[in-house]
């Protein structure tokens, strides 16, 4: 099978690790241990093809600790924000950025706006995610991990695409 090394970053809350559990298990849990720093191996089919993925979801204090190494191992990366938190969006730009130092290139990565159902609390506009992923040239999507929905197998698999194409 071919693989990809999916590396999930973004600041605290914004439901990196809600995402990942959903796309595996299909499943919404509330609450996740917010310090846990996990890798999951997940054998699936993308265009037909069989693909191993191995996802990372990074957790706040480990990430700064593991910064460089996490970076040299991925292939790529999933940055999430929150659409109900101004900070997180600025945060992922910091993140791309560092990103891009330590890697001296522009990394392969997909943007994401998640907690989408939270309609009446939108801090961050679709446009506004979409022109910062425009900037980035790399893929947008907005996703509820609660409500599910196939965006969030539409971005795991738009990323592998990104980096096989590579
Ligand atoms: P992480 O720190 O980025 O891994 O965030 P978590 O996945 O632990 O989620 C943080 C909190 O946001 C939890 O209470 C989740 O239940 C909640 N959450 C995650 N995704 C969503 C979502 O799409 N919608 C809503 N309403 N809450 C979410
Ligand atoms: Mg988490």
């Amino acid at each position: 099978a071919v693989e990809s090394k999916i590396c999930i970053l973004g600041g605290p809350g914004v439901g990196k690790s809600a995402l990942v559990v959903r796309f595996l298990t299909r499943r919404f849990i509330w609450e996740y241990d917010p310090t846990l720093e996990c890798t999951y191996k997940h054998q699936t089919t993308i265009d037909d093809e069989p693909v191993a993925l191995e996802i990372l979801d990074t957790a706040g204090q480990e990430w700064t600790l593991h910064r460089e190494g996490h970076v040299r191992w991925a292939d790529g990366f999933v940055l999430v924000y929150a659409v109900n938190d101004r900070n997180s969006f600025e945060e992922v730009a910091n993140i791309k950025q560092s990103l891009d130092e330590i890697k001296k290139t522009n990394v392969q990565c997909v943007l994401v706006g998640n907690k989408i159902d939270l309609l009446h609390e939108v801090r961050v506009p679709y446009t506004e995610g979409e022109r910062l992923a425009n900037d980035w040239a790399c893929a947008f999507f907005e996703t509820s991990a609660s409500d599910g929905g196939d965006e969030i197998y539409e971005l795991f698999h738009e990323l592998h695409r990104e980096i096989r194409r590579r």
